[in-house]
């Protein structure tokens, strides 16, 4: 479902909407016709919703207290297999409440078979297994950061202009055994193939040997949310640097657990892995 509102202009042509998503999409839950509450974004599995408030207000998402920009930006996503009954609620300094209540609408994700990988791989020894294990160690502490920038709010665009090769939500049969799920959206490109960043935001993580992913950098765009990109050849930018929407940031690899060159990019809130190309479809709340 999308939600989208853009400028103050009417309670009516709210209504109106969700009269209308109501109707389109019966397996969704009825929406108060609040407008208080100004969201673009899907309420699916894997979808990423921004909001819009007074910077005042306090926004909770069931108990968990939502950051408020001083634009009054706020941002929250729902993990691929999520079933949680939601509550979003606003509270106004005076006290005045709004809420509204959602289920993210499930979805049927697509399973893929890739053979050919090597028994280095498929098998990591002991070293190999320690070394994955500080990577995944490295990546949720990144993920744990929350700054106040507010990128996010922009919306996304994609780091390539190429061929999508692979999905979220995948589940993938390496050598015909089961994997995670695949949580990136793959792209094609040769070695050295330019990537952009999809927002503005400042790099948080370059590694340039990670065993799974390779080469990967992690950019915040603020309040949790971040892109990561495997595979890399290399990155153009260090720790610490400011990168905007579109600026050239990375080079295309093949590094890790791959078997061929492409980029794998991956978006997170916090710990809650989403859909990159979920995230493409919000408009910036005017
Ligand atoms: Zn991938």
């Amino acid at each position: 479902m999308k939600v989208l509102l853009k400028g103050p202009s009417s309670v009516l042509k709210l209504k109106k909407r969700y009269a209308l998503l109501m109707v389109s999409l019966s397996t969704l839950p009825v929406i108060s016709a609040q407008a208080e509450i100004q969201l673009s974004g899907e309420i699916k599995q894997g979808g990423l919703v921004i909001g819009k408030t007074h910077t005042n207000n306090v926004v909770r998402l069931n108990k968990k207290v939502l950051p408020v920009s001083a634009q009054g930006d706020y941002v929250f996503a729902f993990s691929r297999d999520d079933k949680m009954k939601y509550t979003l609620t606003i509270t106004s300094p005076a006290g005045k409440i709004e809420t509204q209540t959602f289920t993210p609408t499930k979805r049927d994700y697509k399973i893929s078979r890739v053979e050919g990988i090597s028994k280095k791989i498929m098998n990591p020894n002991k070293k190999a297994n320690i070394r994955a294990g500080e990577d995944r160690a490295a990546m949720v502490k990144v993920r744990k950061v929350s700054s106040n920038l507010t990128d996010f709010s922009q919306g996304f665009i994609a780091p390539r202009s190429a061929r999508i090769t692979g999905v979220y939500g995948s589940q993938r049969f390496y050598n015909g055994i089961a994997k995670n799920p695949h949580f990136g959206v793959d792209y094609a490109g040769q070695i050295g193939a330019p990537v952009k960043a999809p927002a503005s935001g400042t790099v948080l993580l370059w590694v340039p040997d990670m065993f799974y992913s390779g080469g990967t950098l992690v950019i915040d765009h603020g309040h949790g949310i971040t892109s990561n990109f495997l595979h890399l050849s290399a990155s153009l930018v260090k720790v610490g640097d400011k990168v905007k929407q579109g600026d050239i940031i990375a080079k295309v690899g093949n590094s890790g657990r791959v078997t061929g060159p492409h980029l794998d990019w991956r978006m997170n809130w916090h710990q809650v892995r989403f859909d990159p190309q979920l995230a493409m479809k919000i408009s910036p709340i005017q």
